[in-house]
């Protein structure tokens, strides 16, 4: 049993049944999946939501599925952060972080979008999933099929970071690397899925895939006591996380969980592949496709398939949208971790130089409350930070005590303490004053 209705084309309407389907046969425009909210009203509610299981499986009523999850059992219900170290910091006042850094079990946010992906995969019966992916999508595609039981293949461009790979072989998938990036990768990926009858999440499963985004956002609510931030500063590399927390917010508001307090979503790219960013920026409802160059690979997409709602969606709340330099990125990084012990990887670097900028820029005021998306872990990129991160070299001694006692003599307690805070406060107003070209 479950409240699905239909796919839905986001432009015609037109209804088609639940099917693998990516887009509508009259103006190829993407499909969406339609429940029947008034059949969830009274039934769907805070009490039911709570009473379910701690993984993202608790909003299974507003998600495409019948039966039981059959892949991700325990993704998703990743901490929301109060992160007043950082609030501090930045000179605001109410801050938190919503930290798929630590989803179970390849930590990133893309196990969400993978449980609900391969569970329907499994419903429609298939033995072979796959994925376009620029690394984090690939992890979790290859982890969640080996536990499944399902064939798995996945295809990235070639010029990964090392890390990125060796975490999908681990898991046993067929890899291909593609001459190109990953653009060329998705186009490529159409054409398979076609021909093959392969499950390609991001493809002919879009529908389904992109619903799992969903539970990024309820979560945030739930975790913020069934409240919506007034901003909410979200990175976009296909565009489909932004508009699906947007459309969390709304479900949650169409079924009296949660008050609307017209949540304002804002977009986080890279300066090196931020068509969308720029789009917003010069008040355009169409982007270029670019071609990527940003040590930020995971958003590394030129070409997002759902760019286009991502401009809407940003415009119709009233958000903004703000791109951030490699040198800002790893700044960013840096802050994280020294002021809340959180290590994300270059993308979730991208979301707070750009949630800084937002603030500078006032486009986000300091006295309401902001939600920031960080999407990934920093340990699967360390090879990216090692050449640019600029961290200074341990000194080595003998282990002998005296040694330690001349090197700890040669710090002086004070200036290391101030310098501390003033580099991260530093780091901080240097991104502010950068401003994206
Ligand atoms: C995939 C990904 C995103 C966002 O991707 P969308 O396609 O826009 O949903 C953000 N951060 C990380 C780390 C990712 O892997
Ligand atoms: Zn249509």
């Amino acid at each position: 049993m479950s409240y699905v209705q239909s796919l839905r084309c986001k432009e015609c309407a037109t209804e088609y049944p639940i099917e693998p389907r990516t887009v509508c046969d009259n103006d190829f425009a993407p499909v969406e999946v339609a429940y029947d909210y008034d059949q969830m009203q009274g039934r769907v509610t805070r009490q039911s939501i709570e009473a379910g299981p701690r993984s993202l499986w608790r909003y299974k009523d507003l998600l495409p599925i019948e039966g039981a999850p059959l892949a991700g059992q325990r993704s998703g219900y990743t901490p929301l952060i109060k992160a007043d170290n950082l609030a501090r910091e930045l000179g605001v006042r109410e801050l938190y972080l919503k930290d798929d850094s630590v989803n179970y079990p390849t930590y990133s946010y893309k196990d969400r979008v993978v449980s609900v992906a391969l569970t329907k995969a499994i419903e429609f019966g298939f033995d072979t999933v796959g994925c376009a992916s620029t690394g984090n999508l690939a992890h979790s595609v290859a982890a969640h099929a080996a536990r499944a039981g399902l064939r798995a293949c996945v295809i990235i461009p070639d010029g990964l970071e090392q890390g990125k790979i060796i975490g999908s072989l681990v898991f046993g998938p067929r890899m291909v690397k593609i001459r190109g990036n990953y653009d060329d990768v998705n186009r490529l990926c159409s054409q398979i899925a076609d021909k093959y009858n392969w499950a390609i999440v991001n493809v002919n499963l879009r529908p389904f895939y992109t619903e799992g985004a969903k539970t990024h956002g309820f979560e945030i609510a739930e975790q913020l006591g069934w409240q919506l931030p007034q901003h909410t500063v979200v990175p976009v590399a296909g565009g489909t996380i932004l508009p699906k927390v947007h459309k969390a917010y709304e479900e949650l508001v169409t079924l009296g969980i949660v008050d609307d307090n017209k949540p304002k979503i804002h977009a986080a790219q890279a300066e090196g592949c931020s068509p969308v960013v720029k789009a917003i920026q010069e008040g355009k409802e169409l982007f270029h496709p670019q071609k990527p160059n940003t040590l930020a690979k995971s958003i590394a997409i030129g070409n997002p398939a759902d760019g286009y709602y991502v401009i809407d969606v940003v415009n119709k709340s009233g958000g903004h949208a703000a791109c951030a330099a490699d040198a800002e990125i790893i700044d960013a990084l840096k802050l994280l971790a020294t002021t809340e012990g959180i290590f994300t990887e270059p993308a979730g670097g991208t979301t707070l130089a750009c949630a800084i900028k937002l603030i500078e820029l006032g486009h986000i005021s300091r006295d309401e409350s902001i939600c920031i998306c960080i999407t990934g872990n920093g340990l699967k990129t360390v090879d990216a930070l090692a050449e640019v991160g600029n961290f200074p070299d341990a000194p080595v001694i003998d282990a002998k005590l005296t040694q330690f006692d001349d090197l700890v003599s040669q710090i002086d307690e004070t200036t290391t303490c101030e310098s501390k805070v003033s580099a991260s406060s530093q780091a901080a107003s240097n991104i502010a004053q950068v401003k994206c070209r």
